[in-house]
């Protein structure tokens, strides 16, 4: 009968439901166990100046350096630990590393942060922010919070106010991924933003598909005209560099400029990569 074929079917779903659950536990007690112990850190992945070529900044991309599974990307640990509340954790140290890092660079650089959703909406989000920032002395403006409209479809009202207060207190806030979601129009002029980061998928298009030119330059021309900054992610190339460069983008980032890597490194890497690269599309550019 039907009770009994629901028991039977409960039965053999069961193994692998543990089994998920087990694995999703063990990742948590790992994150727990491993913050304390030192095995998250920071890399950095430079943004550059455009068409200059100096470096502005860096963006701060979480690592954890997992005693038996070797470096694992965030990609396989932030979905659990949103969900499992571990976030706030994760996020409070992503913003104290990243101050301590600002702490130690050139006054002119800046370092920008991911700050997830659920980071975002947690009620202590802008006091612990400002607990921070009260016990460093770096200018506040050097620090650039990046999040995605995720945030925000959830609750204008609040994000609003979050913003807002997270304004009111210096800091500078990046839209990432822009143009992934459904509404990235509206929110450029309803939200307070500083910075727009253009989605990796748009600069991979330039040059490949019809309409990517025609796309990117409307983000660079509308985004400049509401005074924002624009910066393009996810630059492999020279041609995309020159073209970006050449649209208006203010600052280029990706693997052309310099790949994420551990503080000490990234900061050794860039010079050579990021000099030859500009140094090129500036000889390009004045051939034409
Ligand atoms: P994101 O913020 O959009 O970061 C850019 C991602 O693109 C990084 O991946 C970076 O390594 C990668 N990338 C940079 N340049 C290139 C390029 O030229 N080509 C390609 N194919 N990829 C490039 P990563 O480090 O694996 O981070 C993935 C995502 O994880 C980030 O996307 C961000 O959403 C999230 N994330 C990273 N660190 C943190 C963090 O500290 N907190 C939170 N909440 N999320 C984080
Ligand atoms: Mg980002
Ligand atoms: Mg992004
Ligand atoms: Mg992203």
């Amino acid at each position: 009968n039907a009770k009994k074929a629901g028991r039977n079917t409960w039965r053999v779903f069961r193994p692998g439901m543990d089994e998920l659950i087990e694995k999703r536990r063990a990742l948590e007690a790992d994150i727990e166990r491993g913050l304390p112990r030192g095995e998250f850190l920071l890399y950095l992945q430079p943004r550059v100046a455009a068409p200059s070529g100096t470096i502005s900044g860096y963006e701060a991309l979480l690592r954890w350096n997992h005693p038996v599974r070797g470096m694992i990307q965030p990609g396989d640990f932030i979905p659990v630990a949103e969900v499992s509340g571990k976030i706030i954790a994760l996020g409070q140290f992503v913003l104290e590393e990243a101050c301590r890092l600002l702490q130690g660079l050139e006054e002119r650089l800046h370092v920008s942060v991911n700050v997830s959703p659920v980071q975002f909406r947690h009620p202590d989000f802008v006091r612990d922010i400002q607990d921070l920032l009260r016990r460093s002395t770096i200018d506040p403006s050097r620090l650039e919070l990046e999040i995605t409209e995720s945030v925000l479809i959830e609750d204008d009202d609040h994000a609003t106010a979050v913003l807002d207060q997270l304004k009111t207190l210096g800091l500078r806030i990046a839209l990432d991924d822009f143009g992934t979601g459904y509404s990235s129009l509206s929110y450029l002029s309803r939200y307070p933003f500083d910075v727009i980061k253009i989605d990796r998928s748009f600069v991979d298009a330039l040059g490949r598909e019809d309409n990517a030119t025609a796309i990117v330059r409307s983000i660079i021309d509308l985004g400049t005209a509401l005074g924002l900054h624009i910066v393009a992610e996810g630059v492999e190339t020279l041609d995309q560099a020159r073209y970006l460069a050449d649209a208006g983008c203010d600052e280029l980032q990706g693997y052309l400029l310099g790949r994420p890597a551990a503080p000490e490194l990234a900061i050794r890497q860039i010079d050579r990569d990021v000099a030859r690269a500009l140094r090129q599309a500036a000889l390009s550019r004045n051939q034409v």
